[in-house]
């Protein structure tokens, strides 16, 4: 039965937590299929995922800047890669034997309006068994958090961000 996982809130870890569903799952002969949303630059995970077997990583190559320098044009580009990003996840899934769909920020990416909302939801709502579905990002949707079967609220108790440590290779990316 696939259920749909959500990692949400403020506290780091939703991405994290998302990759070590995938480490399990991958373990025990899942395909894992991961569409990170809206990154472009190098991280560990990226790194990591290479050479394991079973595992897809798909990103959207093109880098933008921050969202709010974006001119309407650059903000469409955006949007457009952000949708077939999210086909490309779909489609990247097998229709038999278990499978792993982490959708890492695609929460923020929806929040923000750089996906159709329809195509998620339609597909959230109608998940095909043999698939589980991970959705990270800090403010989700009130319908898409109704949606979920796990709902996992990281609240930041502390963060060392908010004393001036930039964010760490191997660490934070
Ligand atoms: P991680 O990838 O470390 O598990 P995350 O997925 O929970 O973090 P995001 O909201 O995706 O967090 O944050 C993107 C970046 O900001 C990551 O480098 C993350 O470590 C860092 N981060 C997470 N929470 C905070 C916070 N409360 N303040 C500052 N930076 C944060
Ligand atoms: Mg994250």
């Amino acid at each position: 039965m696939g259920l749909i996982h959500l990692y949400c809130g403020d506290g780091k870890g939703k991405t994290t937590a998302a990759f070590g569903l995938a480490l399990r799952a991958q373990g025990a002969d899942f395909r894992v299929v991961i569409a990170q949303f809206l990154k472009t630059e190098p991280t560990g995970e990226v790194t990591a995922l290479r050479n394991l077997p079973r595992v897809t990583l798909l990103r959207a190559e093109r880098r933008f800047g921050f969202t709010w320098t974006l001119s309407p044009e650059e903000q469409q580009a955006l949007r457009r890669e952000q949708n077939a990003l999210f086909s490309r996840a779909i489609a990247a899934c097998p229709q038999e034997g278990p499978v792993l769909l982490v959708l890492d920020e695609v929460v923020g990416t929806d929040r923000y309006g750089y996906l159709d909302p329809a195509p998620l939801r339609t597909f959230l709502r109608a998940v095909p068994e043999n698939v589980e579905v991970v959705l990270t990002g800090r403010d989700p949707a009130p319908d898409i958090l109704e949606l979920a079967d796990y709902v996992t609220e990281m609240k930041k108790i502390r963060h060392p961000f908010d004393r001036g440590i930039p964010a760490r290779d191997g660490i934070e990316q």
